[in-house]
């Protein structure tokens, strides 16, 4: 029951059709999959994206279950994400990820490793996390924690007790992201203690790292985390809205 919920195909930045990345996952022996293209909310082709999905999930549903989704940045301090509402709808999954950490007036570049005091970027950093995890539209938190580490943030810097019991609160699935490596192991450990669903994904963006990260995914996945049952999450979701 091997799956891998989070790639990305010629929509945005992967370099492979959705049909080039479903049958190399059918090839790997994937049970179920979804494509998770990056989108702002000025993405104009998001519906011919999700119909062009939903024509592939039938054309492919006796080699595999084919999800929707988008993956979409989180653009402020309130957790507010770069996706048109309307997208919502249209998809199965909502991946939230922070690319960037935003501060009152934008983001924090690179630049301000040295300009800025930790703790200020660390501050700001919580409260998007936070309230991106009170966020309804978010299922999923991508890669949690990767924007950090372009920050020099060391785990023992962060309440990390905190962070796992509002991870486990909010219900959200945590994404164990083999691309980045991330979260790090006391992040896993303490979520796992406290219930949190899991997901091992790849964030592929090519047929290459497909099926090159599918050994790191099959691994994660026999290591005993409590994995999501998504096509229940799924039908759940549907059910409720
Ligand atoms: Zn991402
Ligand atoms: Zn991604």
């Amino acid at each position: 029951m091997y799956m891998d919920l989070h790639m990305h195909s010629n929509y945005s930045d992967g370099k492979n059709t959705p049909e080039e990345m479903i049958e190399a996952a059918i090839g790997i022996g994937y049970e179920t999959m979804a494509i998770t293209d990056h989108v702002w909310r000025s993405s104009s082709w998001v519906p011919a994206y999700t119909a062009h999905l939903h024509s592939l999930k039938m054309k492919y549903r006796n080699q595999i279950q084919l999800y929707s989704g988008i993956e979409a940045k989180v653009v402020s301090l309130d957790g507010d994400i770069d996706a048109d509402p309307s997208f919502d709808a249209l998809v199965d999954l909502v991946l939230g990820s922070i690319h960037r950490i935003p501060k009152p007036d934008g983001y924090y570049s690179s630049a301000d490793v040295d300009r800025m005091p930790q703790r200020v970027i660390v501050e700001n950093w919580l409260e998007a996390f936070y309230r991106m995890l009170e966020n309804p539209r978010v299922d999923i938190i991508a890669h949690p924690l990767s924007e950090l580490k372009k920050f020099g943030v060391r785990e023992e810097e962060l309440p990390m007790t905190e962070i796992t019991d509002r991870i486990a609160d909010s219900g959200k699935i945590l994404e164990l992201n083999v691309r980045y490596n991330t979260p790090d192991q006391s992040v896993i450990r303490l979520s796992a203690h406290k219930g949190t669903a899991f997901l091992i994904s790849s964030d592929s963006h090519t047929v290459q790292d497909l099926i090159v990260n599918s050994r790191l995914v099959k691994e994660f996945t026999g290591k005993g985390f409590r994995l999501i049952d998504i096509h229940r999450y799924v039908r759940e979701k549907k059910t409720i809205s």
